[in-house]
């Protein structure tokens, strides 16, 4: 059970100044946040946004400074994240790239590749795309089947990557492939190892899929003897597995897993607020807001310390996309939607569509609860 401690954290010196002075950043882009993009949160994408906060030092801020990075702490980050979501900021250009492929090639990769990558993703000049689901392999994602043979010069990459969020306007994957074949009845986690893959390179093609409300979210994406070069390899060969899951630590934990309706509880405080029947349920929800943002800013802290909190990750994760999951039907409760600001409506209208990707995305409710089961010794 040791595995599972949420210690709690402070604010980090500088906290107030750090968060005025995101709030004050927003405040001028606010004009363009429409509800419409507001209720989008991080599946708002906007290459101009993007590169005005990497102008401010907010995309991989605590990377090294000759990485491009600002060298602050991860819970200086986690302000930045928790008022850009809470703003419903457009922040799907930069989102990946800083919340894991940057800090996957910081961690792992070459000299050269954090000289090259790094700078570009904090400056959000390349955006990435998470290259982990296949056809037939998603929950079983061992099972993956794109292949990366060796040959003269390189990698030759054969095979389909599915469900790839904004792969249609990204520069780079990092994807998950099968390097050697899988030892005969062995695990079959062996073999596997990360590659990045230039989306532009002769033999990708991709291919939009519409998502829920009918929009062009995510992708397809197939290898048609792509040639990568050697340094296309990131970290070990073979240790593609354990790279790809200590990996999932950055991408479960964040506020994006608790935030993504935001806007929405948002509005309907500012509209339910001469409300009194209402506040009981609404404080309900303020109150579980508050011990995941607790959580996740343990994990945080857990990150910063050096720490690998998979599981804790999961716990995050899974409670939080209950959360913001069932935020569109409480509001529902609360007020019909022919009572909702038209504004409100549209928000509302949109969360209630996509909300059923919240607990799919990142990976499903039932694999988080394996992970969970597991760390309590259930299973
Ligand atoms: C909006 C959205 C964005 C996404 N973006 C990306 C992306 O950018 N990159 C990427 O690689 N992938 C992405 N995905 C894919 C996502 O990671 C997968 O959909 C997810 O991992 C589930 O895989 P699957 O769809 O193949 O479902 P399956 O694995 O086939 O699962 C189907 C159902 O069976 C259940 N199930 C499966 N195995 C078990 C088990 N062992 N025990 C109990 N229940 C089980 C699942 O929980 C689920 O309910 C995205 C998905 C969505 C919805």
């Amino acid at each position: 059970m040791a595995g599972l401690r949420f210690d709690l954290r402070d604010a980090p010196d500088g906290a107030a100044a750090l968060r005025a002075e995101v709030r004050g950043f927003l405040a001028e882009h606010a004009e363009n946040f429409t509800p419409e993009i507001r209720a989008r949160s991080w599946m708002g994408f906007d290459r101009d946004f993007t590169r005005a906060v990497g102008a401010k030092g907010w995309i991989g801020m605590c990377w090294p400074r000759e990485f491009g990075g600002a060298e602050r702490s991860f819970l200086e980050r986690n302000i930045v994240l928790e008022e850009m979501l809470a703003a419903g900021a457009p922040v799907g250009a930069h989102w990946i790239g800083d919340r894991q492929s940057g800090p996957l090639i910081l961690r792992l990769g070459t000299e050269d590749q954090k000289r090259h990558f790094l700078p570009r993703i904090a400056s959000g000049e390349y955006a990435f795309c998470i290259g982990l689901s296949e056809p037939d392999s998603g929950s079983d994602l061992a099972s993956l089947r794109t292949k990366a043979e060796k040959v003269d010069g390189g990698w030759k990459l054969n095979g389909r990557k599915i469900w790839t969020t904004f792969g249609h306007l990204c520069d780079w994957m990092i994807a998950l492939v099968r390097t050697s074949p899988a030892p005969e009845g062995g695990a079959r986690h062996i073999g596997l190892s990360q590659v990045l893959v230039d989306l532009r390179a002769p033999g990708v093609s991709i291919r939009p899929i519409r998502d829920l409300v009918g929009e062009k979210g995510f992708n397809e994406i197939t290898f048609d003897d792509v040639m990568l070069p050697e340094d296309a390899l990131v970290g070990q060969e073979g240790a593609g597995w354990a790279q790809a899951t200590s990996e999932l630590a950055f991408e479960r934990s964040g506020p994006d897993r608790y935030l993504s309706s935001h806007p929405l509880l948002e509005a309907a405080m500012t509209t339910l607020q001469q409300d009194g029947a209402a506040a009981p349920a609404l404080g309900r929800q303020v109150a579980r807001l508050w011990a995941l943002r607790n959580m996740s800013v343990a994990v945080a802290g857990m990150l910063e310390d050096g720490q690998d909190p998979v599981r804790q990750a999961a716990l995050v994760k899974d409670l939080g996309n209950d959360f913001e999951q069932a935020l569109p039907n409480v509001v529902r409760d609360l007020i019909a939607t022919e009572d909702m600001p038209e504004d409100m409506r549209r928000m509302h209208a949109y969360l209630t569509q996509i909300v059923p990707t919240f607990s799919l995305r990142g990976g499903t409710r039932e694999i988080m609860r394996g992970i969970i089961a597991r760390e309590l010794g259930l299973r």
